[in-house]
């Protein structure tokens, strides 16, 4: 049976700024995964503390705080085949000038301060993200789409 995950996405509060949400849903839909959870809103120091503890005592851990605080971010959570690595896959590398062209992060942005798209990084950060900025209830699964399709073709 081919792995079915789901995965913790946010459009950034730069590319929220940009005017890039749309933009970034419409490739993760174009993929074939499929939106359970979709919200808008300020992230907390503490949520910020959360979300990026294992980036602590790091050089850019301050700055990539208050980053993540300069604006709303539009927090999603995707299911599908493979969404972790493949959600990572369209969003490029970290640095947006050493990501392949084609993807998120080398198509809208410059530097890495400023990379307009977070997505988690394995099934435990994905959980754990995905439980900082949604309760259960919140996730909407209940609906058939292509990404399940796929599963099912394969399974
Ligand atoms: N970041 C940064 N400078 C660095 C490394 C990372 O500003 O040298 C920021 C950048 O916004 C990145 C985030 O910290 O997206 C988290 O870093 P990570 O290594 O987890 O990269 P990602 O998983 O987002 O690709
Ligand atoms: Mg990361």
């Amino acid at each position: 049976m081919p792995e079915e995950q789901r995965t913790f996405i946010a459009v950034k509060p730069d590319g929220v700024k940009r005017g890039l949400v749309g933009e970034i849903i419409k490739r993760f839909e174009n993929k074939g995964f499929k939106l359970i959870g979709l919200k808008m809103l300020d992230v907390t120091q503490e949520m910020a503390e959360k979300h990026y503890g294992e980036h602590k005592g790091k050089p850019f851990y301050e700055r990539l705080l208050r980053y993540i605080q300069s604006g709303p971010i539009v927090a999603m959570v995707w299911k599908g085949y493979n969404v972790i690595a493949g959600a990572r896959h369209l969003m490029g590398k970290t640095d947006p000038m050493v990501a392949e062209v084609g993807t998120i992060r080398a198509d809208y942005a410059l530097i890495m301060e400023y990379n307009v798209v977070h997505g988690s990084d394995s099934p435990e950060s994905a959980e754990r993200e995905i439980s900082i900025y949604f309760k259960p209830e919140e996730l909407c699964d209940e609906y058939n789409n292509m990404a399940e399709s796929v599963i099912e073709d394969l399974g």
